[in-house]
């Protein structure tokens, strides 16, 4: 697939640079860089973009922002006779960061947070069949720790080098604030992305619901992914510009995630469960937090042939599969394609 830019909401337009001037020329420096300049006319704001790198800024102040929450002093940046004017530090800054020498270097996956649905005080939901001379009875909490485990597991023991976490690894109850903190707060480099995956288990009222489907945010939700603070002392009107744009990438990141799932879900246990396809859902969990995020229900607890393949450990174990080689294709595609940007 193309870039991820393509899905940019906001008018293009290229200003026009007279020959002659003193100061630096921003087009010569942009190809120079091959980096490629977006304009929003209405609201002067500038983004340079090359990859997954990004430099927002706006003629009049004297900063630039890296990357959606890096602030650094760029001196004079001003409109001209209709031409934009780059300081010499500006300059400096656009060649540093666009500069051949990180060509090489693409984002990487460095963590991946696992939310097993929630535990302790709250079962989730619960089913109960016969089976022969016993009930048969799920408890939604249990299976998914189980499922989020083996997950777990498998990325621990092929990607010692990204961090691999869990919300919770034992019967308590994070609140859902909690999970979202948990995943918000974990630090990473410059260049490192994180994705979060909830795993659940459906219920139905209609005994006759069965099989499994992985949500993620609906695109014309809107959420804040900024982190404000950083940016505390900006003009108001960057701020909904580089939250678009860090919004649009956490979307389109989180439906190849959660298709990538699915497939492979499908080729794990497809035949013997339905596979209800993707879906679209605000779930707290989700609209929290602030990375690509999906939400996985693995099937019905109140359908009793799911429940039977719930309650058996090998279904388990190849449905956690499953789910482990779809984030594997995603962090390989992800990393191969420098977060997308590439072929
Ligand atoms: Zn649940």
């Amino acid at each position: 697939m193309g870039g991820i830019r393509r899905y940019f909401p906001i008018l293009f337009l290229l200003l026009c640079v007279p020959q002659g001037y003193a100061e630096i020329e921003l087009f010569n420096l942009l190809d120079e860089v091959e980096a490629t300049l977006q304009w929003e006319p209405m609201r002067k704001i500038g983004v340079i973009v090359k990859g997954r790198d990004c430099l927002v800024f706006k003629p009049g102040f004297p900063w630039v922002i890296h990357n959606y929450n890096k602030k650094i002093a760029a001196g004079q940046i001003t409109i001209e006779n209709g031409a934009l004017i780059f300081s010499e530090t500006a300059e400096k800054i656009v060649r540093t960061i666009f500069s051949e020498a990180k060509e090489g270097r693409g984002p990487r996956i460095a963590a991946v947070l696992l939310d097993p649905g929630h535990g302790g005080r709250d079962p989730g939901t619960i089913g109960v069949h016969k089976a022969g001379d016993n009930n048969l009875k799920l408890i939604e909490k249990d299976i998914v720790l189980k499922v989020a485990k083996i997950v777990y597991k498998l990325l621990k023991l092929n990607y010692p080098d990204k961090k691999i976490l869990l919300t919770r690894s034992d019967d308590s109850y994070p609140t859902l604030e909690e999970r979202v903190e948990m995943a918000n707060r974990v630090s990473l480099g410059e260049n490192e992305a994180i994705i979060f995956l909830s795993v659940h288990a459906n219920a139905s009222l209609n005994k006759n619901a069965s099989g499994f489907e992985v949500w993620y945010l609906p695109p014309e939700y809107r959420r804040t992914v900024i982190d404000k603070e950083t940016l505390e002392s900006e003009p108001e009107e960057i701020i909904p510009i580089l939250n678009t744009m860090l919004e649009e990438e956490y979307t389109v990141e989180s439906i190849i995630l959660a298709r990538q799932i699915l497939d492979r879900m499908e080729e794990k246990i497809g035949n013997r469960s339905v596979n209800r396809g993707l879906k679209e859902e605000t779930w707290y969990v989700v609209r929290n937090a602030k990375m690509p995020s999906v939400l996985v229900e693995i099937g019905f607890v109140t359908n009793r042939e799911d429940a039977m393949l719930l309650a058996d450990s090998g279904y388990l174990k190849e449905l956690g599969e499953g789910i482990y080689n779809g984030v594997a294709d995603f962090i390989e595609y992800f990393e191969s394609t420098k977060g997308f940007t590439e072929q």
